[in-house]
């Protein structure tokens, strides 16, 4: 059985005053239904941890580097973001693929490391309008999860995000249909290589603009086994009925 998950992707957004969202989330939430997971910039990983100490709620990164030391200026390893009280890492979200232009390679390479630290890795996928208007969409899809997953994954230590790219902030949600045709063939890409055990335990998150309004449509929807959440994440009052729809 698969549990549902609820995941906040903070991006650069958050800084000290902001953890009192985590605190009411945690109050609010003392024993959910559904894991409920906040990824917070890497600033506040620490004190995150520390908050959520003693509640249901935990914490994850939005990235990681695949070295596990070394001169890396400004970037992070999966065994510091473990030592600094964080599960789970978000790995090749399509702003990371954009902005510092990573490959499925380097997300695969990031992943690998993040398993070997005891991470729980959200690895994401998605299309561009482009990728979708030339019928592009499972290919894509197909390719970014082939590259980017590790052999090594399974469905205590990978949660796979569908988030296409053209859904990202912008407000329009992908329509059931289309989640429910990514969400099956991605399903199957994983039976297809890792065995139908394997494939029915990794969860598979859609992301793109979920809001309390759309959230209880979107859960309805048959292989979405939660959502990763940027915007609504950020405020409790907002990310809390995202969480109870799940529940
Ligand atoms: C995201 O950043 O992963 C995301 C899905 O953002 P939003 O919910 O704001 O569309």
């Amino acid at each position: 059985m698969r549990r549902k998950l609820a995941a906040g992707n903070w991006k650069m957004h958050g800084t000290g005053a902001d953890l009192a969202e985590i605190a009411t989330l945690a109050r609010t939430h003392a024993d959910p239904a559904c894991e409920v997971l906040i990824c917070p910039p890497a600033t506040l990983i620490e004190r995150a941890a520390r908050e959520v100490r003693g509640s249901a709620l935990m914490i994850g990164a939005q990235d990681c580097h695949s070295a596990p030391q070394g001169a890396h200026t400004g970037d992070i390893s999966a065994a510091m973001i473990r030592d600094a009280g964080a599960g789970h890492v978000i790995l090749g979200h399509s702003e990371r693929r954009q902005d510092h232009a990573e490959t499925s390679a380097v997300v695969h390479a990031k992943a690998t490391a993040a398993l070997h630290a005891g991470l729980i890795t959200i690895i994401c996928l998605g299309e561009t309008l482009a990728d979708r208007e030339r019928g592009a969409t499972l290919d894509v899809i197909g390719q970014q999860l082939a590259g980017s997953t590790p052999d090594a994954a399974r469905g205590e230590n990978t949660v796979i995000a569908y988030e296409p790219v053209w859904a990202i902030g912008s407000g329009h949600v992908a329509h059931p249909d289309q989640i429910a045709e990514v969400h099956g063939f991605l399903r199957e890409r994983l039976a297809h290589r890792f065995g139908t055990g394997v494939a029915a335990m990794i969860r598979l998150l859609y992301g793109g603009s979920v809001k309390p309004a759309n959230a209880a449509g979107i859960f309805a929807i048959p292989d979405v086994d939660g959502a990763l959440v940027g915007g609504a994440s950020l405020r409790a009052e907002s990310f809390s009925p995202v969480i109870s729809a799940l529940e």
